[in-house]
């Protein structure tokens, strides 16, 4: 008699969910798609419903024999995830099930704490509230994603250093929502959350390999290399903003000079329009910010550009001009299939894409397919709660679920 190895069975379980994880099968289907036969599947199947993993979704009729067959789906409870995303102004949360669909999303002003401790606190509160509105569902929480803003060590779960966030310095981000809330917690940079919501639901979908650019007061990068997020030896792979660009140039908030992220992120671009006027050149911005060139935003700016503002132009150009030259670096480093931009300033942005498209293709290797797909992210602000969320979703259909089915396996063989 042939015995089953329960460790290559529960290779060939998960193997049948991340099938089911990108829409409903048939049997037939998943025997088709994993090349096991229409029984095995059926053995599995019955498995992974037991474990509350899979659904019988319904009869749909097969397509050569016309025969109705049951279409299996994951479980929406087989996990749920929720997804915080701390940025410099604003914060959000979203609750989703196993499919990904949205549960709960909610936002709300990033605080302004005195210490680490009361901004923990604050935080704890806000994701209490996704918690709650999930009502006896959130039993079915196994974990949730931290998306923060600035530095952050991904291993230690610490956000290290976030220039906009008041009291973020080495924040136990990990530790404290591991003792508060008590489910498993992944923390990640804002950046690197996004490539992970590009790669699921936006239009990185299904690439192995890409580049996300997240341009908002910071500059930040997600590296997609072979399906996964890459974070290098240090845990800081990806910080474009803080590639050098130009000798001697502004100081930058990592304590270097002449960083991209001080010629072409938000602050950056407010910050030389705010000069410029201070400076009583004429243009429109004037009288878009009242006169008070502080107020001064990167909005503004593209606004006045589109209209043909000439001082706005100068300055949307000059940092386009910088973050072309840094994103042909980036395509000429790791031969991605596209690179998605996203964040504050690029959301929407075809304006300020289009220069950047125009002075990167000036560099971009001439072997490269072209024209080079740069596009601009189709997801919500909600892009990096999304992400983090996700993150929880990706571990559970990796090891979660394996961890789950050989405990059940195990206390099957005892009883
Ligand atoms: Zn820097």
């Amino acid at each position: 008699m042939r015995v089953a190895d329960p460790e290559n069975t529960i290779t060939q379980q998960i193997e049948l969910l991340r099938l089911l994880r990108e829409g409903p099968r048939t049997r037939r289907n998943l025997s088709d798609s994993s090349g096991y036969s229409i029984s095995l599947v059926r053995q599995h199947m019955q498995v992974l419903e037991a474990n509350g993993l899979v659904v019988d979704d319904g009869k749909m009729t097969s397509d050569t024999r016309g025969r109705p067959s049951t279409r299996w789906s994951v479980d929406p409870d087989a996990c749920l995830a929720v997804g915080l995303d701390v940025g410099g102004i604003s914060m959000r949360i979203v609750a989703v099930d196993a499919r990904g669909e949205t549960l709960y999303r909610s936002t709300a002003p990033t605080p302004i704490a005195p210490t680490g401790d009361d901004l923990l606190r604050t935080l704890g509160v806000f994701v209490l509230s996704a918690f709650n509105a999930l009502g006896t569902r959130r039993a079915f929480i196994r974990g949730l994603g931290i998306s923060f803003s600035g530095f952050v060590d991904a291993q230690l779960g610490l956000s290290l250093d976030a220039a906009n966030i008041v009291a973020a310095q080495q924040l136990p981000l990990q530790t404290y929502f591991h003792e508060t809330i008590g489910v498993p917690i992944i923390v990640e940079d804002s950046s690197r959350a996004m490539a992970i919501a590009q790669m699921r639901y936006g239009a990185a979908r299904g690439l192995q390999n890409f580049i996300t650019i997240n341009v908002g007061a910071g500059i930040g990068t997600g590296v997609v290399i072979n399906g996964y997020l890459y974070r290098g030896d240090g845990g800081l792979a990806g910080e474009l903003g803080h590639i050098p660009m130009l000798p001697d140039g502004a100081v930058c908030r990592c304590g270097s000079q002449g960083c991209l992220e001080t010629l072409s992120s938000g602050s950056a671009i407010a910050a030389r329009a705010q000069f410029q006027l201070e400076q009583s050149t004429p243009s429109l911005l004037h009288n878009l910010c009242h006169r008070r060139p502080e107020t001064v935003t990167t909005l503004m700016v593209t606004n006045a550009a589109r209209v043909g503002d000439k001082l706005a132009v100068e300055v949307l150009t000059e940092a386009g001009d910088w973050l072309g030259m840094a994103t042909a670096t980036a395509i000429n480093l790791y031969s991605p299939r596209i690179v998605v931009f996203t964040g504050g300033v690029m959301r929407s942005n075809d304006l300020f894409l289009n220069i950047v498209e125009d002075a990167a293709r000036r560099y971009i290797l001439r072997q490269l397919p072209q024209p080079f797909p740069m596009v601009l992210s189709t997801l919500d602000d909600y892009e990096a709660a999304l992400g983090a969320a996700t993150l929880v979703i990706d571990h559970e259909f990796g090891q979660g679920f394996a961890q789950r089915l050989a405990a059940q396996s195990y206390e099957l063989q005892l009883s």
